[in-house]
């Protein structure tokens, strides 16, 4: 299955697309974490990125329609993948029909821009395996430290309450359009994203499958 996560920054997109993964056995794909990785290990690509990522904008359309183009040719993708950030504006869902790909259901995960500001200041992130937590909704066992590799969890550095007004708005203006982009092809479900995560995971869970 091929399926594509849509929703503002912090609305739940990466935990919806990591408890996804597991669930139906194909990888997830973050923009975000690739961008990330580049950025941390200084390649062309990250040194490119970083400012527009540090200050909350988005990257440009050529240089993310590449990191997918290459990474949807990984052999980890014949049996479908999981799009988390991708696209976020209408010329990447664009470059993703000339690319010849159809989603087989496209996911949008609605939360109040109070919730999300709310949300981000307890956003965690492991800075060597890339998984998420939150220190109120999915804390890690020890809350300081990932289960998954041991390192030390960090804030993002674009959770700041001035950069995420700024993704916020850049939500709304670029993204939010491909909602209307998506319903119009018919392989849309809005979810609305709820207080506890497994509340809203059932929910995706059930949306998911309606349209296997
Ligand atoms: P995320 O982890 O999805 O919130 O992405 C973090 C940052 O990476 C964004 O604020 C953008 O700067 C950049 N980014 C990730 N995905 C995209 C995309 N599809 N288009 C442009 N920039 C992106």
């Amino acid at each position: 299955m091929k399926i594509m996560f849509l929703g503002a920054p912090g609305a739940g997109k990466g935990t919806q697309a990591e408890h996804t993964s597991a669930r139906l056995g194909i990888p997830a794909i973050s923009t975000g974490a690739i961008i990330r990785e580049a950025i941390k290990n200084e390649t062309a690509m990250g040194l490119a990125a970083k400012a527009y990522t540090e200050k909350g904008a988005l990257v440009p359309d050529e240089v993310v329609i590449g990191i997918i183009k290459e990474r949807l040719e990984m052999d980890d993708c014949k049996n479908g993948y999981i799009l988390d950030g991708f696209p976020r504006t209408v010329v990447q869902a664009e470059a993703l029909d000339a690319m010849g790909i159809e989603m087989d259901a496209v996911i949008s995960i609605e939360v109040p821009d109070e919730a999300i500001i709310a949300r981000m200041g307890g956003r965690r992130v492991c800075p060597k395996c890339s998984a998420t937590y939150h220190v109120d909704f999915k804390p890690s066992k020890d809350g300081v430290t990932c289960d998954a590799c041991g390192e030390a969890l960090t804030l993002r550095r674009d959770d700041s309450p001035e950069v995420v007004a700024d993704r916020l708005r850049i939500y709304h203006e670029q993204t939010e359009p491909l909602k209307d982009y998506y319903a119009s092809k018919g392989r849309m479900k809005i979810v609305i994203g709820q207080d506890k995560v497994e509340d809203t995971t059932a929910l995706t869970d059930a949306a998911i499958d309606s349209m296997k």
